[in-house]
């Protein structure tokens, strides 16, 4: 289900699923609940069809891993509009990037999990619109190297559109989330949170994960957009919805029509 078209050939209440899996919840939420951020950003198959070109390399459209790096000097020139996304290690973050580049076959999403290994920073260049970011995980008790290097990239990467923050759909937000919200919200970045490996969580806990993380955000948060994204890597769900969330933030679709 990599693609839209596959998508397409689904029966309607799977294909809705699939591509608006926060809606899908909807409807088992008691009467009178406040809906309304669960569809601020809905848009409607041609701009989901636009932003799926955007991810599908061809002869004249590159998608490749350009370069690591562990200090700031050593990230590619801030050339194009750039998203980032970032972590606890084992979120899912890198099964989520080679989802989104699934129709790139040729990206090789790298990963470093050796223990001990200095964690880097990954650049994927998306043609020449945009620029995507995989940031080192962070852990229970996270690491220097992490925040020196993540503080270091939020606050100078003038190019940063965007910043993805993935949570774990089974477990929701942990305390060490709070780490990534707390430098998030200090320096002003907008972000947006990620609820990954949906696949994986009952329907009641990803209920009850969604709508304490919608609280948190509603109380906590200046910077974070109100809308979550809930994706499965697995099955493809919110993939198609998040490719168009990038297009979008990083201004390649200059309409996004709702549905
Ligand atoms: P990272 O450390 O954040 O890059 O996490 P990985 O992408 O390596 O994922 C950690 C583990 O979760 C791996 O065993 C993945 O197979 C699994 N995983 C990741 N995404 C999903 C998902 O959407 N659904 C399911 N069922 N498992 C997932």
């Amino acid at each position: 289900l990599a693609a839209l078209s596959q998508v397409l050939r689904l029966e309607r209440s799977r294909r809705a699923g699939i591509v608006f899996p926060l809606q899908k919840l909807e409807r088992y939420l008691a009467p009178g609940t406040d809906t309304a951020r669960f569809r601020l950003f809905q848009p409607g198959l041609a701009a989901l069809q636009r932003a799926e070109a955007l991810f599908r390399s061809d002869r004249g459209h590159a998608i490749d891993y350009v370069s690591s790096a562990v200090r700031m000097d050593h990230a590619p020139p801030p050339a194009l509009p750039e998203v980032c996304f970032i972590g606890r290690s084992n979120v899912g973050k890198s099964s989520l990037i080679r989802a989104l580049f699934s129709l790139a076959p040729e990206v090789e999403v790298r990963v470093s999990k050796t223990p001990g290994h200095t964690k880097k920073m990954n650049f994927f260049k998306v043609g020449k619109y945009f620029t995507l970011v995989d940031m080192p995980g962070y852990g229970y008790r996270a690491p220097q190297d992490f925040v020196e290097m993540v503080e270091a990239y939020l606050q100078e990467r003038r190019n940063l559109k965007r910043t993805f923050l993935l949570v774990d759909g089974v477990v929701g937000l942990q305390k060490t989330d709070n780490i990534a919200v707390e430098m998030l919200e200090e320096f002003g970045i907008p972000y947006v949170m990620v609820l990954t490996k949906i696949d994986r969580a009952s329907r009641g806990v990803l209920l009850k994960n969604v709508l304490e993380i919608q609280e948190f955000v509603k109380e906590n948060t200046q910077g974070c957009f109100p809308q979550l994204f809930l994706v499965s890597s697995v099955e493809f769900s919110g993939v198609h919805l998040l490719r168009c969330f990038v297009a979008h933030v990083t201004g390649n679709l200059p309409t996004v029509e709702a549905s």
